[in-house]
């Protein structure tokens, strides 16, 4: 970085929050994608002013800006691939306000989501997003990538709880976009671009978000099948039920293995798939529908089915999706984490086709998630070390391939980032893809907004 541009950009971020020291430039090369590269300065996010005056300091000096979060993303949203500035925003934490009457929530970008549903559960509340890195994401980055989790087959994704925006755009000119209100129509819905943009339109300083009545009650019911078409068929009857779960997971075979080897859930060996199912509600509906939805996984061949209506005995039902992230690190050390995700109708065909993915290129390929929204984790499992590396990206293409066919999309909720840029074009209309990179240069005509990420850039198609 030039001397001048660092002078400018301290001035901007106030010195106190600007550092280029080297523990920071190491701190800040990563993410939870495990790629690295590391920044040439960090400021600290204070208050949206504050980030203007960066933003126009940095536009000035065509110096890259990469916001931050947490840096729990998994696809290298946050890694600073063209060095320039890393911006923090974990420290704008603050719940503003949670308004009961309005059933909304304030924020800075910075609030851990489990401390806003804490905090809306705390006045009856409930902040329905929740991705299983609740307790370490930030509300900004959840925003930023649209995440999804586990209560979205009945609850939706972040999007559908943002309301507003505050944000600023490169050139450090700050706006306000959506209103405090259930619907509003008026204009091109910039919030809903917004959040999903992986960082590279504007940086969010401020959100509302819609707050729902806290449920009362909640059950969780699960059910073992030998045999996989039947537990996606299982999925597909729950779903046409009339009963709308809080959460439906699917855990495959290679999955379920890994896990009992790691917790020890004295599977039968003929064990194929597990189905994992949440409820909440009114005590007496949540009741009557997990005795249902016990019968209903019965009469679709499934097996060992449980049903669990008191908290403990629930988290003892969710021990193994809960254990599944470090469970797989015992099949192979390197992992390929992708979140894909394919019509309802074909998530059966589509966990065949990636067992034979793994078969064909000899990598297991432990495959779970979010089957109610038809989002699957396909988490390919390689030894790098062991000369495997290859094989595994060949069936990251395989797989992708086999998604796309059917109608799917390369990812559910983790986003693009970095890991994926080269897969983009495959499934974006050559149109579409054109109007993205205009509005790109319309947001930010200089490229110093997290560059690279998100959508290919137009010299690479
Ligand atoms: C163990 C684990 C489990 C996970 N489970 C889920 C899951 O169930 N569902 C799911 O969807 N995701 C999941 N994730 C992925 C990740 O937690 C989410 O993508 C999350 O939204 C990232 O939030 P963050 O604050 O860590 O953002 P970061 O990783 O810091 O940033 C992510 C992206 O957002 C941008 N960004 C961050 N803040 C802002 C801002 N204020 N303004 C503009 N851009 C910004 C960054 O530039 C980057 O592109 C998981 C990750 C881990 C490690």
């Amino acid at each position: 970085m030039q001397p001048d541009a660092r002078r400018d950009l301290s001035l901007a971020a106030g010195p106190a929050n600007f550092s280029d020291g080297p523990e920071d430039l190491v701190l800040y090369a990563y993410d939870a994608s495990r790629k690295a590269h590391p920044p040439e300065a960090v400021v600290r996010a204070t208050d949206t002013a504050q980030v203007a005056r960066v933003l126009a300091a940095a536009t000035a000096h065509r110096v890259p800006v990469v916001p931050r979060g947490a840096g729990s993303g998994l696809t290298g949203g946050a890694i600073p691939v063209d060095g320039g500035v890393v911006l923090d925003l974990a420290g704008m934490n603050q719940i503003i306000k949670i308004d009961p009457a309005d059933q909304v929530a304030v924020t800075q970008p910075g609030v851990v989501t489990a401390d806003l549903q804490a905090a809306a559960e705390e006045k009856g509340l409930f902040y329905p997003p929740d991705p299983a890195s609740v307790d370490f994401c930030t509300v900004g980055g959840n925003a930023a990538e649209n995440a999804g989790g586990l209560r979205a087959v009945k609850y939706g994704v972040t999007r559908d709880y943002v309301l507003a925006l505050t944000a600023v755009l490169p050139d450090g000119r700050i706006f306000r976009s959506g209103r405090p209100t259930m619907k509003s129509v008026v204009g091109y819905d910039l919030t809903r671009l917004i959040v999903g943009s992986e960082g590279t339109l504007a940086v969010i300083t401020e959100l509302t978000l819609r707050l729902l009545p806290k449920p009362e009650a909640k059950a969780t019911v699960n059910a073992l099948f030998s045999d996989l078409e039947q537990g996606a068929e299982a999925v597909r009857a729950v779903l046409m039920s009339g009963m709308v779960p809080t959460a439906l997971e699917f855990i495959d075979r290679t999955s379920l293995k890994a896990v009992d080897s790691y917790i020890g859930l004295g599977l039968p060996p003929d064990t194929e798939a597990m189905v994992l199912i949440d409820l909440d509600g009114a005590p007496e509906v949540v009741a009557g529908q997990a005795g249902r939805l016990a019968k209903m996984l019965e009469n679709s061949g499934g097996h060992s089915v449980q049903v669990a209506l008191d908290p403990s005995q629930a988290a003892e039902l969710w021990r193994a999706r809960r254990a599944m992230g470090p469970a797989v690190f015992n099949l192979a050390p390197n992992k390929f984490n992708e979140d894909v995700a394919v019509p309802l109708g074909r998530l059966g065909e589509v966990l065949r086709a990636i067992e034979d993915i793994g078969h064909r290129r000899g990598l297991p390929i432990p495959t779970f998630g979010h089957a109610g929204d038809g989002n699957l984790h396909v988490n390919v499992m390689y030894d790098a070390a062991g000369g495997q590396s290859e094989a595994a990206q060949q069936a990251v293409t395989d797989v992708f391939a086999k998604v796309l066919a059917v109608g799917g999309t390369l990812s559910g909720e983790h986003g693009v980032g970095l890991s994926k840029l080269g897969y983009v074009g495959a499934e974006i209309d050559p149109v579409a893809l054109e109007l993205m990179h205009g509005l790109k240069k319309l947001f930010d005509p200089a490229g110093i907004l997290n560059p690279h990420k998100a959508i290919p850039d137009p010299a690479n198609l």
